[in-house]
């Protein structure tokens, strides 16, 4: 089977690494030349709406799928006509704007902070009128690791904010003055039977993922995964989708969700014993589902900017690298290192140790 992917980073480079002892091949469209999953699969480098080029992805692959939530409605409606995609184009659509997510997690009785749609400065006045401050403001397209998006502390932060967003469509949260943040990754088969992961505590530094632990018996794990459970049943969800929460008042809220594979669930490549990655495709290739159970304690320790001494990092007892082949640059995830141990006392030793490796 070969499964075309929509985007060559390294999400789509560790599909390809899950997929192929599956017998699977991949070609990936991204027009980037220097695509770090290219050296995985073929590359059609070319635009999203290059239509000639979808034509032919469409024409050489089974299905496709996508590794970012950008991708253009248009893209999967126009490869749609040739080729089934999972997850669905409804699916993007929904969680490609942060609207018409909040709309759906309210419509769903799902809990998250206050929100307004916000299309000018006046529209923002009047929100915080309402909201109140701090509030955050964010771009309702197009905003990662913490990209688009601006917190507002006070009046003079709320003054010309819109037009320094790039005037675009955006969304106004009331700031949630949350405890921890989790997120909990789940994949649900062509037939609707859907396998949970344990719940990941996750810890963000400038709006990106630092470190994610796998919790063991975390007591909200039920809450969140009826609330995963709702958002892919009603999507009629296929492949792995990741929902991000607030921990407050010791309940949850919701914070977005993410149709695809997430970097909060990358220590299941060692950490569990089907990995988030074999379990999507395994779930749009219409393939038995794996398990989602935990093997050991596990955590991961994202690698931004630079990788340390390769050397350094595989001698910590317990630690998996994963090198995404990418340029080093500032601010970009580059890498990670997953982290294995018999206990958590070990668990936490080898953080710190891969920790100080990264400040070091
Ligand atoms: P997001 O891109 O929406 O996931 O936001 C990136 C990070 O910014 C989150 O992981 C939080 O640490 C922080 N953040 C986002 N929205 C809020 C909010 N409404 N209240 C407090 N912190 C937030």
């Amino acid at each position: 089977m070969k499964i075309g992917v929509i985007g060559g980073g390294q999400l789509g480079r560790m599909l390809a690494l899950a997929g192929t002892p599956l017998g699977m091949e991949f070609a990936f469209l991204d027009p980037a030349e220097d695509a770090c999953a290219a050296a995985l699969g073929d590359h059609l480098c070319a635009g999203y709406a290059d239509e000639s080029a979808l034509r032919q992805l469409a024409d050489g692959v089974d299905l496709v799928t996508f590794e970012f939530e950008s991708v253009p409605a248009e893209t999967v409606a126009f490869l749609s006509n040739f080729v089934p995609v999972y997850p669905s184009a409804e699916a993007l659509r929904v969680a490609r704007d942060r609207w018409f997510e909040k709309s759906l997690f309210r419509e769903l009785g799902i809990p998250t902070p206050e929100f307004a749609d916000i299309q000018s400065q006046a529209d923002l006045d009047a929100a915080v009128a309402t909201i109140g401050l701090p509030a955050v403001l964010k771009t309702r397209t197009l905003g990662y690791d913490g990209k688009g998006q601006k917190v507002l502390r006070t009046p003079e932060d709320v003054t010309g904010t819109f037009a320094e967003l790039g005037g675009v469509p955006c969304l106004l949260e009331g700031f949630v003055p949350f405890t921890g943040e989790v997120s909990l990754v789940a994949v649900r088969a062509r037939g609707g039977e859907t396998r949970f992961y344990p719940l990941a505590h996750n810890v963000h530094e400038s709006g990106i993922l630092k470190l994610s632990v796998a919790s063991s018996a975390h007591p909200l794990q039920a809450l969140a995964e009826d609330y995963l459970g709702r958002v892919m049943d009603k999507l009629d969800y296929v492949g792995v989708l990741a929902f991000e929460f607030f921990e407050v008042d010791g309940g949850l809220k919701a914070n977005e969700i993410a149709p695809r594979v997430h970097n909060s669930g990358h220590w299941t490549i060692e950490g569990a014993e089907c990995s988030q990655f074999e379990n999507h495709l395994r779930a749009i290739a219409g393939l038995p589902l794996g398990s989602t159970a935990k093997v050991g304690e596990s955590a991961m320790v994202n690698f931004i900017g630079q990788v340390p001494s390769i050397e350094d990092v595989i001698a910590v007892e317990g630690c998996h690298l994963h090198h995404y082949g990418k340029a080093f640059k500032p601010g970009r995830k580059v890498g990670h290192a997953t982290l294995r141990c018999a206990d958590e006392a070990s668990l936490r030793n080898a953080i710190a140790q891969v920790q100080g490796l990264v400040q070091g």
